[in-house]
């Protein structure tokens, strides 16, 4: 079974911290905050996902950003749902970002958050706003309203609704709020400022009506609060001391400073908001609405598919927590927009995957190999080392016989002077096992090699202290022993560095073909017969694989989690 070693975090204290390395831009205003006693000490963060979507990797970073910080700082960190709009939210989302979170290895502060729970609470400021005249109803469309917002270097229209007196306001909302107007018929905006040069003061809207089933608050609601007006006061009320958000948020700071000051009570703690730059990674589409077009239109296998940036697909791909908060680490935290390459992200799981796997044989194009001179029948057990980087993981006996599988390219029939693997009159040691030479082949009818024949030095046993070297060293599974599985050889989703990136092409242009191929006959080595959902390996030679939890008892599937080597680092040069 797969063993999830609980990574236990960086519960290092303050001053450790601040000797081993330089504290990040957010990690020194945490710092000082403490230091000015502000918000009594406290550290409060939290992670506000919309569930209107699976949790991709970008997400991963908000969660170890986050949550890092509040282990770090002995704080909390809540997990708040942003469910304001009903039209695009499920529960399936929220379950499913629940789970991601804890496989991620993080614990949210005491419950479940919900944006909606405070719907009635929003309201109620809502109608304190009318009543202090910084509130009114417009009946306007929404097309209309962008249109008088103008452009940010000349001011605005008021809208001819906008001095409507307070009582009027009051009524309105009231009968918008009960259901008695049609959904885009009404509004509620704040009164702000026509002609500021920031738009989202020109009079934001902070309610619109929808006849809409919320998946937690049911049917009674058909007005919603806008995210804009939710946002900072969900921090507000759960007291939250520092709200982080990517950096397309700083220019709503103004409003939602705005919105607190309408609202926060004297003594109160206020949140604070600090932007980071988002993760944007090469070869991969990060937006929620792309991704769920690749779902809906079927081009992956579901929100899991092991080609998606989800967390769900990296798990199902084979990443382990550790890989993705590793990789959170290493990229650290910017104030200003970049790339990162794909390829760390890999390197982080390789890494990883190479501390904790078990090292076994598997053929993906399997030819025969026999061994002429071993005698019929027999059949031994070579030991070999489960994984040379942990000396605890102790080793396992392999069967060997007279006939093998290896891999189709290991052997050439005309072989250049480098190639240091098979070839007529040359040798090769099977790996933990004995050197051999290579006397004939045979092939069918269409030029394919079906056999390849081969006598073997007894001399030459691993481990037996004979010193003869020879150049190359190939892996094999025993035929007889051998157990079929499908192998699912995964790879990058997109051929391009920035699929979405071009201006009149659209992203699913440069999906690449082979980002999928599927192998059915494989052959493996019978270790691997009772291999778990999850299980993880590396496949000597070829990279390493996880089983798929589409496995049954009889008929295993491994994906291929990453190759040993990157092999788009050379293409790229
Ligand atoms: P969309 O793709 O629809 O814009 P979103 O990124 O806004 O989705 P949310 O569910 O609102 O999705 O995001 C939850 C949190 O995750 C937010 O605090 C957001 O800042 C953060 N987040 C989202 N994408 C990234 C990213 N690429 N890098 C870092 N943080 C991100
Ligand atoms: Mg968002």
């Amino acid at each position: 079974m797969l063993k999830l070693t609980n990574f236990a975090g960086s519960n290092k204290n303050i001053m450790e911290n601040s000797e081993k390395r330089s504290l990040n831009f957010i990690e020194a205003i945490i710092q000082e905050d403490i230091e000015n006693k502000k918000n009594g000490g406290r550290v409060h963060l939290r992670f506000p996902p919309e569930p209107n979507g699976y949790l991709h990797i970008g997400h991963a970073k908000s969660i170890c950003l986050n949550f890092g910080l509040a282990e770090e700082y002995g704080g909390k960190c809540n997990l708040r749902f942003d469910d304001t709009n009903p039209v695009k939210e499920d529960v399936e989302y929220v379950d499913s970002i629940k789970e991601d979170i804890q496989w991620l290895g993080f614990r949210w502060n005491d419950k479940p958050y919900y944006a909606s729970d405070y719907f009635d609470q929003l309201y109620e400021w809502a109608v304190q706003l009318i009543k202090e005249g910084k509130a009114y109803v417009d009946d306007q469309t929404q097309e209309e309203i962008s249109e008088q917002r103008g452009v940010p270097t000349r001011p605005g229209i008021e809208s001819p609704f906008r001095n409507r007196s307070v009582e009027e306001n009051l009524d309105l909302f009231e009968r918008m709020k009960n259901g008695e107007f049609e959904d885009g018929s009404k509004v509620l905006r704040a009164k702000i400022d026509m002609s500021s040069p920031n738009m989202h003061l020109r009079d934001p809207i902070m309610y619109r009506i929808l006849h809409a089933e919320h998946h937690r608050t049911g049917n009674k609601w058909c007005i919603y609060p806008m995210y804009d007006w939710a946002h900072g006061q969900s921090d507000y009320i759960e007291r939250i001391t520092h709200s982080l958000c990517t950096l397309e948020f700083e220019i709503h700071r103004p409003l939602y400073d705005w919105f607190l000051d309408q609202i926060v009570k004297e003594g109160d703690d206020r949140p604070r908001q600090i932007e980071f730059a988002r993760l944007n990674l090469s070869y991969t589409v990060m937006s929620k609405r792309k991704l769920l077009q690749l779902v809906e239109e079927g081009i992956v296998n579901g929100w899991d598919d092991p080609r998606m940036p989800t967390i769900s697909g990296l798990r199902r791909r084979g990443y382990t927590p550790e890989s993705i908060r590793n990789f959170a680490d290493r990229i650290g935290v910017a104030k200003r927009d970049n790339v990162i390459d794909v390829g760390l992200l890999e390197f982080s799981v390789r890494e990883h995957l190479n501390k904790i796997t078990t090292r076994v044989m598997a053929v993906l194009d399997p030819v025969k190999l026999i061994i002429t001179n071993y005698p019929e029948g027999k059949m031994e057990e070579v030991e070999l080392i489960n994984n040379p980087e942990d000396e605890n993981s102790g080793s396992r006996k392999v069967p060997f016989g007279r006939e093998l599988y290896i891999e189709r390219d290991d052997f050439m029939e005309d072989p250049p002077k480098k190639f240091f693997r098979l070839g007529p009159g040359r040798e090769v040691r099977l790996k933990g096992a004995y050197i051999v030479k290579c006397e004939g082949f045979k092939k069918d009818d269409d030029g394919r090699v079906t056999e390849i024949y081969c006598t073997y030095d007894p001399e030459t046993k691993s481990g037996s202290g004979v010193t003869r070297k020879v150049k190359g060293t190939l892996h094999w599974v025993a035929a007889d022993q051998a157990i079929d599985a499908e192998v699912r050889l995964y790879d990058r989703l997109f051929s391009d560095e920035d699929p979405a990136g071009h201006k009149d092409k659209d992203f699913k242009e440069f999906l690449n073909p082979e980002s999928l191929k599927v192998l059915r006959h494989c052959k493996m080595e019978p270790f691997l017969k009772d291999a778990q959902a999850g299980e993880k390996f590396q496949f000597q030679r070829i990279g390493y694989f996880c089983v798929d939890p589409d496995s049954s008892e009889n008929h295993l599937v491994f994906n291929r989690t990453v190759p040993l080597r990157d092999s788009w680092a050379k293409k790229k040069k």
